[in-house]
């Protein structure tokens, strides 16, 4: 892979590089009509309580409908959104969408309930001023607080300017948390967190996909999980596919997890169902147990 001149994309060079550099280029072209034309959608991922098993978090990922393509995924079209400063209206539609779904599942799922959000840098860097009291604007008050989570990646604090700190502590004065998505696959020392003002960490499932054949990842996760909590973060290891992966998670003390173990992203309908069944499930286990 390769990293295009002046663009955000990663392209495959293939023989196949022609088709794909049309393709980019349709996509580019049809991406301004999607917003209006409504064809993005989202979809939500549990998160689990690692502790106690309940799920009050969920994580929205955002997916193109395209009218002759078929579904989109987000790491075709988010670097093409970015190029052309989509990303923004992009971005305040998610945003918009997430909480209005989140206040739902406040009164009909958990009146905790939040929701995460995924911020490129390219965003972060194009919202600036706007933000804070854009953000004001949006959501209801104290009620609202810790409503929804920004995660950011490793890639920003990397930029950083110091005004990035200054920014992340902006949200969470407008009642925002800020996650640190990706972990460990940038080059940041876990030291330099603390500098930030950061609520959760999350593991990427590169580290969590080897836990129970590679010591080597068990022993970073863990440093990561200790370090984190010391610094007053919580952790959520992203990625959990298998049973194995989850209960050595759960022994680190790490506090959340996601991954397609417990669920894939859902459809909102089906994601409430989804936490319905999981939590009667926990109910009958407790009750055995
Ligand atoms: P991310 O934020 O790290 O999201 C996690 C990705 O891992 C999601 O892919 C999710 O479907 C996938 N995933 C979850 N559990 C598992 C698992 O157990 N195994 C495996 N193999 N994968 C799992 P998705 O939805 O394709 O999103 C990819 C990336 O696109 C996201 O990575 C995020 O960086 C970006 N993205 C998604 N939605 C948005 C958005 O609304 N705005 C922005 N700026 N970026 C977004
Ligand atoms: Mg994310
Ligand atoms: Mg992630
Ligand atoms: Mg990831």
């Amino acid at each position: 892979a390769s990293k295009q001149k002046g663009g955000n994309c990663f392209t495959y060079f293939t023989p196949r590089m022609q088709e794909q550099a049309e393709r980019r280029m349709q996509l580019s072209h049809d991406l301004h009509m999607a917003i209006n034309g409504q064809q993005f959608f989202l979809e939500y991922q549990p998160v689990v309580n690692l502790q106690t098993n309940a799920v009050l978090k969920a994580e929205a990922l955002i997916r193109w409908q395209h009218p002759d393509k078929g579904v989109i995924p987000p790491m075709e079209f988010i670097c093409i959104a970015e190029d052309t400063l989509l990303i923004v209206p992009i971005g305040e539609w998610v945003f918009k969408s997430a909480i209005e779904q989140c206040r739902q599942w406040r009164t009909s799922l958990n009146p905790d309930f939040q929701v995460a959000i995924n911020k490129s840098p390219v965003q972060f860097a194009a919202e600036y001023k706007r933000q804070h009291d854009w953000l004001k604007e949006i959501l209801h008050g104290s009620s609202e607080r810790n409503m929804v989570v920004v995660e950011i990646t490793e890639r920003l604090l990397l930029d950083a300017n110091t005004q990035v700190s200054e920014r992340l502590a902006k949200y969470q004065q407008a009642g925002v948390q800020v996650a640190l998505d990706d972990f460990g696959t940038g080059y940041s020392a876990l030291s330099y967190l603390k500098k930030f003002p950061i609520d959760y960490v999350k593991i990427d499932r590169s580290f969590v996909g080897e836990l129970g054949t590679s010591t080597e990842d068990e022993a970073l996760c863990r440093a990561i999980i200790m370090m984190a909590h010391s610094l007053g973060m919580q952790v959520i290891a992203e990625g959990i596919e298998n049973q194995r992966q989850l209960e050595i998670l759960r022994d680190m003390g790490c506090d959340f997890g996601q991954g397609f173990y417990f669920s894939r992203p859902l459809r909102p309908d089906d994601f409430a169902a989804w936490v319905q069944q999981w939590q009667q499930q926990a109910i009958s286990v407790g009750a055995r147990g």
